[in-house]
């Protein structure tokens, strides 16, 4: 095999006592360790805000005059020491979960394939929540020491930044992105070119190149197809994520799963369990039959092998969301590849073939990932279940209930996402050892330990942080382009820091009904006005660009935004990303979520919500279902599911106006103790976090996949001889 090298394109003039702030140029470990981050806003905070949390941009630009006097700074330097010295030993590794329990398959990969991996603000590649559970679980087996790879595509212009219109348009604009901030470093041979793999797409061989990111101790392989070989479509192949254009669409899959095949091989990387995070890349299985077609293998022998070691992660419920092609694409891309496979068209086609949307047969990704990867799950108890139903048709000989797709629920990445100031308050009234053992409940019944009153206190200076943020881009907004006033206080300029505050962010969809608290407006604005009990919502949410009815969803909110009426009292804010969710997550009192039971297969922003005291406002869907206990928040509605939406809208909004009316507002203005305290309140956010932060972190969640489905299909490729050579 050929030498490798991965290189950092940039080197940094910086004092040499602080030289190694350049580490976190390119390994993101930084991101959830909030010292590391305190590093940059000692140096400049001002500028760490311009630069949008990028380091790289932020290095470059810095004033070498405040890079001296932090050089000088005792304080300072301690905490770089510090930070180093953890930074050093978690990148050694020695004692993580894996080494710890699964010793034995030491030098044995995962690869983890998706089409999206959002890992932070500064790396826009990302549209939602299957990409930031996707770089959350990259974090997570970081944390734990897994062996794992990830693939996916660098796409060149990344996801779009939106403005909204005066009258509630949602625009999309993209831009190409500028390599050379992205802590992504090219991967090179001897000759210090950048490798390339290349693919086949009807004639055309199409090459794309290969980067690296490194997530604490986990490389992530990402292949983009701009390079000057390639026509100038092909150019464009991964400059944007969910194109409706089916053609494109398919060509994109095929690049993600043959050619993340092949650029895995070209790294010299042989996985023994791979996993597709979505249909998306389910090309990989057939790429891996091919493979070992090569060797000798028969088609039986090598779809065997590929079944035993292959895992599927189904994550929605909803046709768009399942991706299908038309056969003539297939038709069009696949002729010689089935050849390969020993197959002709129909067997080719019976691999994946499923009733489609529009009637006839079509060629189904999650059905070829279903019946190429023996380990299947879906994201939620619930979700599990709708899918084996949906799923049934494919074993007609089973019972629904024995249909083979379990659940693993979604959790998110409690580093990423935990504020900075309940760390420090779990820092000092928890055992020491918290954030090591924070999927073990028992560390979270010391939680009544943090006195309410320095709770509440952290709880009102994460709700004054998010309404600076607010106030201060409105500001901005203001100053820097001409839209109406109206529009300025529509992004939240009148928001009151002390007002009981409701967050509704996430994609606009119709299924999420973003406009459910909107349905009877006369009674929402008189709760909004209530003299002593003033209620603000915030929300925020990109639509897809070619979802019409989604768009058509913001404007409708849009609307009642800038309705004088509400006092200024609902806010919609631009350009939902990691950053903003993270402000929401952290600083709102209520995050409410209404999708119409059972599409939200688990959701996760509410699980970020809820691990920072802030209360759960939900229909019984999805990881809130399993979450929610009585205690550590609310529910809309119950699990009572109608065939008519008319019929489960009005019922869920009638509940959703109750509850709000008669449980949450008076618990919050009004049961006060004779300091002011909210007790009950605080009672619940204390309830929230010990019940919610050890069941839907990543950190059960990984090891849930790491017992129940990596490990058996690591054995059974050990079995059929395809381990990996040790490593050094
Ligand atoms: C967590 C998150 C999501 C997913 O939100 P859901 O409510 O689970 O759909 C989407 N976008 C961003 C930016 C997020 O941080």
């Amino acid at each position: 095999m050929q030498k490798i090298t991965i290189e950092t394109s940039i080197t940094f003039d910086l004092p040499r006592r602080i030289k190694r702030l350049a580490d976190f140029a390119y390994n993101l470990w930084w991101i959830w360790n909030p010292e590391a981050i305190r590093l940059f806003t000692m140096i400049d905070k001002a500028l760490w805000e311009d630069v949008y949390h990028n380091p790289i941009v932020f290095l470059r630009e810095v004033d070498r005059a405040n890079l001296n006097a932090v050089v000088n700074n005792r304080f300072f330097l301690d905490v770089y020491d510090r930070v180093m010295r953890t930074f050093d030993q978690y990148m050694l590794g020695n004692h993580t979960w894996f080494n710890r329990e699964y010793a034995p398959l030491e030098g044995q990969r995962i690869a983890y394939f998706s089409f999206e991996f959002g890992l932070h603000e500064s790396i826009p590649v990302y549209a939602g929540g299957l990409g930031i559970l996707s770089g959350d679980h990259l974090k997570e087996a970081s944390d734990l020491g897994l062996p794992l790879v990830g693939v996916g595509f660098l796409y060149t212009q990344g996801y779009f930044s939106q403005k909204i219109t005066e009258d509630g348009w949602q625009e999309a604009r993209n831009q190409m992105l500028k390599l050379e901030n992205l802590p992504v470093m090219p991967i090179k041979d001897e000759s210090g070119r950048q490798l390339t793999i290349s693919v086949d797409l009807t004639g055309r061989n199409v090459l794309a190149r290969l980067w690296q990111i490194q997530v604490g101790r986990v490389p992530l392989i990402m292949l983009d197809t701009n390079v000057e070989e390639n026509s100038l479509p092909d150019r464009s192949l991964t400059s944007r994520l969910y194109s409706n254009d089916l053609d494109l669409r398919i060509s994109q899959e095929i690049l993600l799963g043959i050619g993340g095949v092949r650029a895995l091989r070209m790294l010299g990387i042989k996985p023994a369990a791979w996993h597709m995070n979505e249909g998306h890349s389910a090309f990989l299985t057939l790429e891996r039959v091919r493979e070992m077609m090569v060797d000798g293998k028969s088609f039986a022998e090598a779809s065997e092998i590929v079944r035993k070691s292959s895992v599927f992660t189904t994550h929605t419920p909803v046709p768009a969301g399942n991706d299908e092609f038309a056969l003539w694409l297939i038709d069009k891309y696949f002729p010689v590849y089935w050849q390969e496979l020993g197959l002709d068209r129909d067997q080719f086609i019976d691999l994946a073939r499923n009733k489609a949307r529009w009637g006839g047969d079509s060629f189904s990704m999650p059905v070829l990932a279903m019946h190429l990867a023996d380990y299947r799950n879906g994201v939620s108890e619930l979700h599990g279940q709708v899918s084996r139903k949906m799923w049934h048709y494919l074993w007609p000989e089973r019972n629904v209930e024995d249909v083979p797709i379990s659940h693993v629920t979604n959790g998110i990445h409690t580093g990423t996402w935990l504020a900075r100031r309940l760390r420090g308050l779990f820092d000092r009234y928890l055992a020491s050892d918290w954030l090591e053992r924070l999927d073990d409940p028992s560390v979270w019944d010391d939680i009544d330990k943090i006195p309410d009153g320095e709770f509440w206190l952290v709880r009102r200076h994460l709700k004054r942080k998010l309404m600076a943020y607010i106030m201060e881009r409105s500001r901005r907004n203001w100053i820097t382009t001409t839209i109406h006033p109206v529009q300025i206080i529509a992004g939240g300029s009148l928001l009151d820091p002390y007002a009981l505050t409701i967050g509704f962010a996430r994609r606009f969809a119709t299924y999420k009904r973003a406009n459910l608290i909107l349905r009877d407006m006369d009674r929402i604005l008189n709760l909004l006005n209530q003299p002593n009990h003033p209620v603000q919502i915030i929300f925020a949410g990109k639509a897809h660009p070619a979802d019409e009815p989604g768009k058509l969803l913001i404007q409708e909110v849009y609307r009642a935004v800038k309705n004088a009426q509400n006092g200024g009292r609902l806010v919609f804010l631009e350009d939902y990303d990691m950053n903003i969710a993270r402000y929401l997550v952290q600083g709102v009192d209520i995050w409410l979520n209404t999708p119409r039971r059972p599409n939200e297969a688990s959701g996760t922003s509410g699980e970020k919500a809820a691990i920072n005291g802030v209360l759960n406002f939900s229909v019984l869907d999805g990881w809130w279902r399993e979450g929610f206990n009585g205690h550590n928040g609310w529910a809309i509605g119950d699990d009572t599911e109608f065939d008519d939406n008319e019929a489960q809208d009005a019922a869920d909004a009638t509940s959703l106006y109750d509850t709000l009316e008669k449980e949450i507002i008076p618990m919050y203005y009004d049961q006060r103790s004779a300091d002011n305290l909210p007790v009950e309140w605080v009672a619940r956010m204390k309830e929230s976090i010990r019940t919610m932060m050890p069941q839907f972190s990543t950190r059960r969640m990984v090891k849930e996949y790491m017992t129940d489905l990596y490990l058996p299909a690591m054995k059974s490729a050990d079995a059929a001889g395809i381990k990996s050579k040790k490593k050094g």
